[in-house]
């Protein structure tokens, strides 16, 4: 038998690779020749947060050494490209043939189906992709792009299908949905819990070292611990089940200014990489429910995001790639304003959130959306710069989950197909769910007027200019209806400011 070879990417991490497992079957271990290739191409395509890079390059060295361990040849190399990559390993260990498994991006993916046989001159096996559990089962096999496919169906779909938090083919605590409990503002004075540190060791080091060297990238390295085996991932994940999940469900939406993560998980970049997999997350939390360890609301809750929301926005990236990148149905066009690259703004809730952001590469879920896209939305901003900005700031940031959830989600400019009603507030509801206005130079109760929240004239602003789409929304109804109190006066003053702002914020 010759030698087989064994590509597997960088955010393909899994404990269980499907082409390492094909290629042994097949070979013998004695025969597997694995690759791992750290492309400066791909690296160095648009600025990245720094601790995403060291994050990525160290968990992927661990990997080769766990796999070295395990008793695996492993060649792994940094090249210019990955075709460079691929062509040395060719040269070097000679295989007859090659596995590797589906990109869970569009690029990726295109490059093994169309150009990868070519460079490597060898038969290849390119196995589907089991980082998401929606390449196992696809609710919506026969779906006709013109129709809206809802997520909580869809979510209720893999629920069936995975008989997760099912009891005699009925959900769990007799719901589907718990949201309307878990949008509680967190109380003034609750403790909130810290989340596991990992310090780095002599492989992390040498990354950061690198990656300071290099001197691109957006962010700080300093402090950097985060989880870099899966070892690590499974004891933050742990920590999550043992003192964040059960309030996870009643303040997922909350905000404050004191903490950065609440009760999320801070898992998206253990399982963006396949450190993590989304079915061993879910029967994790399903069994704490099932020894009365957490609440059905924040069980349920989790669940949906792992279940539901991540498996819908990778399927809808599927749907729409690669048209998305072009989307922009709100004709969006002025760029981001400069703040968003120093945090020096005097608005306290976008100054708190990118400060974070360029820190760390983390916000939770609702600043992403209710404070950071909320804004652009708001402002006009062009969609792909808000996207280049996402991909540059976050330690989870992948193109498969930052389209449909920024141009889709966030931006509503895929014309509503991810998400069927624009996420657009005012600051009452920042207010509502955070502790930002607080100690904010702006008030959040006034509509126009020299301290009056950017957030209020912007709203109404934006509901003025796109009155008529609004109203044809059904699910915007009650928003847009609110148009009719006010008085012509105020229109015309929420405008004006709004137009001052965007042209002293933006220059447009
Ligand atoms: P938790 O609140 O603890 O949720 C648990 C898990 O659910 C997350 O780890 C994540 O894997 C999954 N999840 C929840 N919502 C989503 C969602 N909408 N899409 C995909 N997965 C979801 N997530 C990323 O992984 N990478 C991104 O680059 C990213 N960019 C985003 C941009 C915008 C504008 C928005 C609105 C959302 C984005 N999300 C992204 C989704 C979500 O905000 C993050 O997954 C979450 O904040 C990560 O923190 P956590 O692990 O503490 O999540
Ligand atoms: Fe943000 Fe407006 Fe509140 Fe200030 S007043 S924190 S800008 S919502």
């Amino acid at each position: 038998m010759g030698k087989t070879g064994v590509w597997i990417l960088g955010d393909q991490l899994l404990a269980n690779h499907p082409a390492l497992q094909a290629a042994e079957a097949e070979a013998g271990q004695e025969n597997v020749r694995v690759l791992l290739v750290q492309s400066a191409a791909r690296t160095g395509k648009q600025p990245y947060h720094r601790r995403k890079l060291v994050l990525l390059f160290s968990a992927m060295r661990h990997y080769a050494e766990n796999l070295r361990e395990r008793g695996y040849d492993v060649t792994y190399l940094k090249t210019p490209t990955f075709a460079a990559g691929l062509r040395q390993f060719m040269r070097e260990q000679q295989p007859e043939r090659l596995f590797t498994m589906a990109a869970s991006e569009w690029n990726g993916r295109s490059f093994q189906q169309h150009q990868l046989a070519q460079i490597v001159g060898i038969p290849i096996t390119l196995l589907p992709n089991t980082q998401f559990l929606v390449s196992q089962f696809d609710p919506y096999p026969n779906h006709n792009p013109d129709k809206n496919v809802i997520m909580e169906y869809f979510y209720r779909e893999m629920r069936r299908h995975f008989d997760v938090l099912l009891e005699n083919g009925q959900p769990t605590g007799g719901e589907w949905n718990y949201d309307k409990e878990n949008r509680k503002p967190l109380p003034k004075n609750m403790q909130l819990p810290d989340i596991p540190r990992f310090a780095p060791d002599a492989i992390t080091q040498e990354v950061i070292d690198e990656v300071e060297a290099a001197g691109h990238g957006v962010g700080s390295l300093a402090d950097f611990d985060l989880a870099v085996t899966r070892q690590q991932a499974l004891a933050a994940f742990d920590d999550f089940l043992q003192y964040r999940l059960p309030n996870f469900g009643a303040y997922e939406d909350a905000m404050t200014q004191r903490h950065q993560t609440l009760f999320h998980s801070v898992l998206s970049p253990y399982l963006n990489l396949g450190l993590l997999e989304p079915m061993e997350i879910i029967q994790a939390a399903e069994m704490a429910y099932a020894a009365g360890d957490a609440p059905i609301n924040s069980v349920e809750g989790f669940v949906r995001q792992i279940l539901g929301w991540r498996e819908y926005i990778y399927w809808q990236y599927w749907q729409q790639m690669p048209e998305i990148v072009e989307k922009n149905s709100w004709n969006a066009k002025r760029p981001l304003p400069t703040f968003f690259w120093d945090a020096n703004t005097e608005m306290n809730c976008l100054h708190h959130v990118i400060e974070r952001a360029i820190g760390t590469g983390y916000n939770h879920h609702i600043e992403r959306l209710m404070v950071l896209c909320n804004f652009c939305l708001l402002a006009g901003i062009e969609p792909m710069a808000v996207n280049d900005w996402f991909l540059a700031h976050y330690i989870d940031a992948y193109e498969w989950v930052m389209l449909p959830n920024v141009l889709g989600m966030g931006l509503n400019a895929d014309g509503g197909v991810t998400a069927t009603k624009p996420y657009i507030a005012s600051a009452n509801y920042i207010n509502k769910m955070g502790d930002y206005c607080g100690g904010c130079r702006f008030n959040h109760k006034l509509r126009h007027g020299e301290i009056a929240c950017p957030f209020n004239f912007l709203y109404w602003n934006f509901l003025l200019q796109h009155e008529e789409t609004l109203r044809a929304n059904p699910r915007l109804g009650p928003n847009v209806l609110g148009l009719r109190y006010l008085a012509d006066a105020e229109r015309t003053a929420v405008c004006q400011q709004a137009k001052q702002f965007l042209a002293e914020e933006i220059g447009r």
